[in-house]
């Protein structure tokens, strides 16, 4: 069997221009030698396994070499090359301050400076971890550091730069080490990977230089791992396995859950990921950090944050498209917020899971306020006649919602004076039913700032207003006897349709959204059923939401109808118990719910003596 030789050793770099991620510090170490600028000390500092002990060593080689060639590397054929590429070169002396930081080792060091090489020109002190040496040490060390003799260059490294006192500072040149990207471990990991002959999948070395967060010494043992697991045959499933990463695809998975408000869905995945074996809280920062991911997807500007690899980076551009910046925000806060809580929580599955269960929450409130906002004209000129009663304000914080309900402040905008009044919170009411009351009490302006932002360049769906689709086909509109537009039909036909051909308009129709992803989402998953002959009818969760989606009916009407060629079909909202109904919850419900699937639950909340507020 063959020696194995860890790939961190076989794959160190032996020349400037095959170490790393550090382009800067190996050109400005070259251009010194080309100049014949030697400083006499220099000090390496950046995290650990980032090249600094790398570049110390070629460095030294590098100013030993007798013939150093156009580039200003190495030669590796003379005298000095060939006894440093086989260990036993005298003119480099290595020194781990970590168990070396005694006076007495510091005076070994200083007498041992004295002698001039006998091969090359310099003679390289490198001390690993300088940080460590004590005071005394240091001191004893100063005044070397201060004078060394001509043929000394000593290179300090350390991964604490702040403990490095400033005498010691002053009298170094200091290099900065950063952390390696990931894209360059992951080109150094595939150029490895040719070498050893290894087939491996783009995304699993992705995965991996990502786990070794910055360090190619790390992410070569890392590859090492799991070559020895998975052989010849490198896969991102073997890789996520071997390294107990969870898959993007969960995450993907969930986020669908998520913008469609998808509850029982949302919990099921999270099951699973926990009867995988991972940390309820590994799965919440991670879902954070997939929001993050999500959320710079959104921007052309800030896409090169991206650190994944081709086909998932494809996948999160794709995914971001269905989100909203909005629910992406409040949805890193609430995962945030989960993961701060996570230490302090007495049960850490229900925390998350109750996250989760906000997370999806967020689009179904979304929808309210989004069709709240954009009331149409008429309904904004009855509310002005009847402004008998002073209109409220609620500012209700869109993260922590239970705080809200109980701090929530009432502003009276008949007045220009703003008073803040707590509201009481109303016990015999579930907290969800509360929530639903404030936001129909929610007044537009709060929304609409917010709209404005949102759809200045985009269309917004509510965009048709009966006044709009009044100019747009003067042709078809009457006016009847109390002045309200009538859209008159006569021109089509009385086709016949199926199920399936309604179903195809009906699509058709929430595609006409699409510039709206909530509404979008929200039409599929609201299909219309069939009353009678043309009478459908579409159940939705409260009165809101129909109140809301009536005030467009004109406009729905319109397209079903032409699209069907049928001036028959009719549609209409209620208000009642639907499959979406079931999963559009108060908190108090979704707790029942959960104590339903798991009566411990309930016995930890009597212990606990939990309760919404
Ligand atoms: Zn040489």
């Amino acid at each position: 069997m063959d020696d194995f030789i860890v790939s961190a050793r076989k794959y160190r770099p032996d020349n400037f221009v095959s170490v790393v991620g550090q382009d800067s510090i190996t050109k400005t170490l070259k251009n010194s030698i080309k100049t014949n600028q030697l400083a006499q000390a220099y000090l390496f500092c950046g995290p650990r396994g980032v090249g600094k002990t790398t570049c110390a060593r070629i460095f030294a080689k590098t100013i030993n070499c007798s013939n150093v060639n156009s580039e200003f590397e190495a030669c590796n054929e003379c005298e000095s090359c060939v006894a440093f590429n086989k260990l036993r070169s005298l003119n480099i002396h290595e020194l781990d301050a970590a168990s070396n930081n005694s006076v007495d080792d510091i005076r070994n060091l200083i007498d041992q400076v004295r002698i001039p090489p006998q091969l090359g020109s310099y003679s390289v002190y490198i001390i690993d971890e300088v940080h460590m040496l004590s005071s005394a040490a240091f001191n004893a060390f100063l005044k070397t550091l201060e004078e060394p003799p001509k043929h000394v260059v000593f290179i300090l490294a350390t991964t604490e730069k702040h403990k490095i006192i400033p005498t010691i500072l002053s009298r170094c040149q200091i290099f900065d080490f950063n952390r390696i990207g990931v894209d360059d471990i992951r080109d150094r990991l595939e150029f490895v990977a040719q070498k050893e002959n290894i087939s491996a999948e783009h995304d699993a070395l992705q995965i991996i230089a990502q786990k070794a967060d910055g360090a190619m010494r790390d992410a070569l043992s890392i590859f090492d791992q799991i070559v020895s697991f998975s052989g010849k045959d490198i896969t991102y499933q073997s890789t996520i396995k071997n390294l107990n990463v969870l898959d993007y695809e969960i995450y993907f998975d969930i986020t669908n859950a998520f913008i469609t408000a998808n509850y029982s869905q949302s919990l099921l995945i999270f099951d699973d990921v926990i009867r995988k074996g991972f940390e309820a809280n590994y799965f919440i920062t991670g879902l954070a950090s997939h929001f993050r991911d999500l959320l710079i997807c959104k921007d052309p500007g800030t896409v090169e944050l991206l650190e994944v690899g081709k086909k998932i980076k494809e996948k999160y551009l794709e995914h971001a498209q269905k989100c909203s910046v909005s629910f992406l925000f409040q949805a890193i806060g609430i995962a945030n917020n989960a993961d701060l809580n996570y230490k302090a929580s007495q049960n850490k599955r229900l925390l998350v899971e109750l996250a989760l269960l906000s997370i999806c929450n967020i689009e179904n409130e979304a929808l309210i306020n989004n069709i709240e906002a954009e009331k149409p004209v008429e309904n904004k000129k009855t509310e002005q006649k009847s402004e008998v009663k002073p209109e409220h304000k609620f500012e209700v914080k869109p993260v922590v919602k239970e705080k809200a309900v109980s701090q929530k402040t009432v502003t009276s905008e008949d007045t220009t004076t703003q008073m803040s009044v707590p509201v009481e919170p109303v016990a015999e009411k579930p907290v969800g039913e509360e929530l639903e009351n404030i936001k129909a009490a929610n007044t537009q302006s709060e929304r609409a700032t917010e709209q404005k932002s949102v759809s200045e360049n985009k269309p917004s769906y509510i965009g048709v207003s009966i006044k709009d689709i009044a100019k747009s086909t003067e042709k078809i509109i009457e006016t009847d006897s109390s002045g309200e537009p009538i859209i008159n039909y006569e021109h089509l036909g009385t086709d016949d349709y199926d199920e399936e051909k309604l179903k195809y308009v009906w699509e058709k129709y929430a595609e006409s959204k699409s510039a709206d992803p909530r509404l979008n989402s929200f039409l599929k998953t609201h299909a219309p059923v069939k009353d009678a002959d043309n009478q459908y009818s579409i159940t939705v969760e409260n009165n809101q939401i129909k109140a809301k989606l009536e005030a467009e009916l004109m406009d729905t009407l319109k397209f079903l109808k032409t699209e069907l060629n049928n001036s028959e079909f009719e549609l209409s909202y209620k208000v009642g118990t639907t499959e979406q109904e079931k999963t559009f919850k108060s908190d108090q419900e979704k707790l029942e719910d959960m104590i339903k699937q798991n009566p411990e639950v309930k016995n930890l909340r009597d212990q606990l003596n939990l309760d919404f507020e």
